[in-house]
């Protein structure tokens, strides 16, 4: 067939020529600048392209990689650093499932480090043929790193700072009460603010080792049948010397339901933190109420008539370290977590967490939980019960 040389074809092509090639280098420069790291074997199982990421991770330069079997590139291995045999790697089992398979392993660098990866391997299937597989895989080291700082904070914490503040409690538990001879009254103003603020202390290591807790992984929900007059008359007394100081009347009511299936602890936990901040928000003289009710739901609402939230904070009193002015303004004091920590336990129930709230007249915080109760879950840590 005659080629056809006339001007217009040729400029014709050569524009078609001009777009392909800035197509194609616009793929490239995608390909590269990928946010996690890429790498594409032929049906042989060579590495046929690899981004700059898989360069960093792995160590190799794309030269060294191109072209060589993957698994003598990426080697693959446990935890413990045995090596997981080729038919065991997820791009094995990719191509036999013919389908993505997605997995969590360590990969070993070019200087034989160990970096933790999520991989992602898909087939590339052409004309019904598995072609070659494209794995989609990302460095987890800061995520572990940011574990292990978290889980050598729990244990820290729970142990390196309560010691010491056990000692302080004992200790000025013993002088108030007269173990080291008579107090003047002075001196026995001095020691209770030493163990109000030993017990402050307490309370803010128990909150904060409770949100890295729900923040390194899932807590645990241990179901348990809770008699709920039992419980909700506990928290109650376990804040009535609170309350009384502050004074503050609070009452329970509940005439619709005995039992609840779900996790003590977790329950504990919202509602303590409902009824503390009833009573820490509400000036002398105000009441506060923990009622019941059963309808669709079981709810759980803790009722004030204190201070309120204003308007523009309502949004945010469920984000972490969130103080509204209200607390700030009436010298009221507090971490900001009790409400965010409240909702992640919510989640974990499979409870709805909600408030209506007005201004110099009051609040009202609400925790419902299916009436079946909450799904038993394993998790990597449990929540600690107050003391
Ligand atoms: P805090 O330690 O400050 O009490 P929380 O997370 O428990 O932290 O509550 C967040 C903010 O929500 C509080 O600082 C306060 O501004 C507001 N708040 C919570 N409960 C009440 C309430 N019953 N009445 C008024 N304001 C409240």
């Amino acid at each position: 067939m005659p080629v056809n040389t006339d001007k217009s074809t040729i400029s014709k092509l050569k524009k078609e020529l001009s777009i392909a090639h800035r197509d194609l280098k616009k793929a490239s420069t995608l390909f590269s600048s990928i946010g996690e790291a890429v790498i594409v074997t032929d049906e042989y199982g060579r590495i046929e392209r690899v981004n700059s990421l898989t360069e960093k991770i792995l160590g190799y330069s794309s030269n060294e990689m191109i072209g060589q079997r993957f698994f003598n590139i990426v080697k693959a291995v446990n935890e413990d650093g045995t090596l997981i045999p080729e038919i065991d790697r997820p791009i094995t089992k990719a191509f036999l499932k013919g389908s993505a398979v997605f997995e969590r392993l360590y990969y070993l660098t070019k200087y034989n480090s160990m970096v933790p990866v999520d991989t992602n391997v898909s087939p590339i299937i052409f004309n019904n043929k598995p072609s070659g597989a494209i794995e989609v895989f990302r460095d987890l080291t800061d995520e572990y790193i940011k574990e292990k700082i978290q889980s050598e904070f729990i244990s820290l914490a729970s142990h390196q700072l309560r010691t010491p503040l056990s000692s302080i409690n004992t200790y000025s538990q013993m002088l108030s009460q007269g173990y080291a001879g008579k107090l003047t009254s002075k001196q026995l103003s001095f020691v209770s603010v030493i163990e109000k603020a030993t017990s402050r202390m307490n309370d803010l290591i128990h909150t904060l080792l409770n949100v890295t807790r729900i923040e390194a992984g899932n807590i645990t929900v241990n179901v348990k049948s809770i008699d709920i007059d039992n419980l909700c008359d506990e928290i109650v007394g376990s804040l009535e010397y609170l309350a009384l100081e502050r004074g503050i009347s609070i009452k329970y009511t509940n005439d619709s339901i005995t039992s609840v299936e779900s996790d003590p602890v977790l329950l504990r936990e919202v509602l303590s933190n409902f009824l503390t901040n009833a009573i820490k928000y509400t000036p002398r003289g105000g009441r506060v109420t923990l009622r019941v009710e059963a309808n669709d739901r079981v709810v759980f609402s803790v009722k004030d008539n204190g201070y309120g939230i204003p308007e523009q904070s309502k949004n945010y009193v469920f984000s972490k370290f969130y103080r509204a002015n209200n607390a700030v303004k009436n010298d009221v004091t507090g971490t900001g977590i009790g409400l965010y920590l409240a909702k992640e336990i919510a989640e974990r129930l499979e409870g709805d967490i909600w408030f209506k709230s007005e201004i110099n007249k009051g609040s009202t915080f609400y925790f419902s939980l299916p009436l079946i109760g909450s799904a038993e879950k394993q998790g990597k840590f449990t929540l600690e019960i107050p003391n």
